[in-house]
């Protein structure tokens, strides 16, 4: 009993005085400044998917996996490594819907794109990753596409939530070995609508790559309409390894 009164008191004590949610001490900001520089960011990441690679690996080096086969996509950019504590707040965010954490994770991605997009310009347009209808009816909303909005307003640029589509409801990704989640997503999304004829350079928006098949397989979609065009993919958190190969 006295555990179920301390948890209610201390919910309320959260949502009235919206501390840092990770300390919940300082109350001046949703992360506060000191949990904010001690989060996993992604410093070393693989040239071409930003899976994390040793400190001591040269700038724009390549994964083992990226070098047997390059991605069909420019770049990918991830802000943290997937572990604690931002695994939790992404979860927090998607399942037990803490919508208001879509600007902190929305901010954590651009101060990413900001620092790694000096050599070369940011893309024209960002798509979130589509939700089939049944379940973003089930859980509410499109994390993805909140996230995509906060980029969207912080970085100014456009965003267009409706020209990809997800068709096939397929099963959770989560467990799933890296060829599963290939076969998984095949021909689980089509491009409503051409893209206008001036967006040359693209980004997609998902919250966690983790095998990079989801990208993949949008990327596919894409490119089969538009064979020229430069795809980025930029995700709050990446897995590291190993996930099933
Ligand atoms: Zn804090
Ligand atoms: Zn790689």
């Amino acid at each position: 009993m006295v555990n179920f009164h301390t948890d209610i008191i201390q919910q309320l004590t959260q949502w009235l005085t919206n501390p840092c949610q990770l300390c919940l001490r300082d109350q001046s900001k949703s992360i506060c400044d000191d949990c904010w520089s001690k989060l996993p960011w992604l410093e070393h990441g693989c040239g071409l998917c930003d899976l994390p690679m040793p400190a001591s690996a040269a700038a724009g080096s390549l994964c083992a996996q990226c070098i047997k086969e390059k991605p069909p996509w420019n770049r990918a950019i991830s802000a943290l490594v997937y572990r604690a504590p931002i695994a939790s707040l992404i979860g927090q965010f998607k399942y037990y819907r803490r919508f208001n954490h879509s600007r902190f994770l929305g901010q954590m991605l651009a101060q990413a794109v900001n620092k790694k997009y000096t050599d070369q310009p940011t893309p024209q347009l960002l798509l979130p990753v589509p939700l089939h209808w049944k379940r973003g009816l089930f859980r509410g909303f499109n994390q993805s596409a909140e996230v995509a909005l906060e980029l969207s307003k912080g970085l100014s640029i456009p965003l267009d939530c409706h020209c990809l589509r997800r068709i096939r409801s397929t099963p959770s990704q989560q467990g799933l070995e890296a060829k599963q989640r290939s076969r998984n997503l095949r021909k689980a999304f089509i491009l409503k609508q051409k893209l206008a004829a001036e967006v040359r350079h693209i980004a997609l928006i998902d919250d966690v790559m983790t095998t990079g098949a989801t990208s993949r397989e949008l990327c596919k979609t894409i490119l089969k309409q538009h064979p020229s065009i430069k795809i980025d993919i930029w995700t709050i958190a990446r897995t590291p390894k190993p996930y099933k190969q």
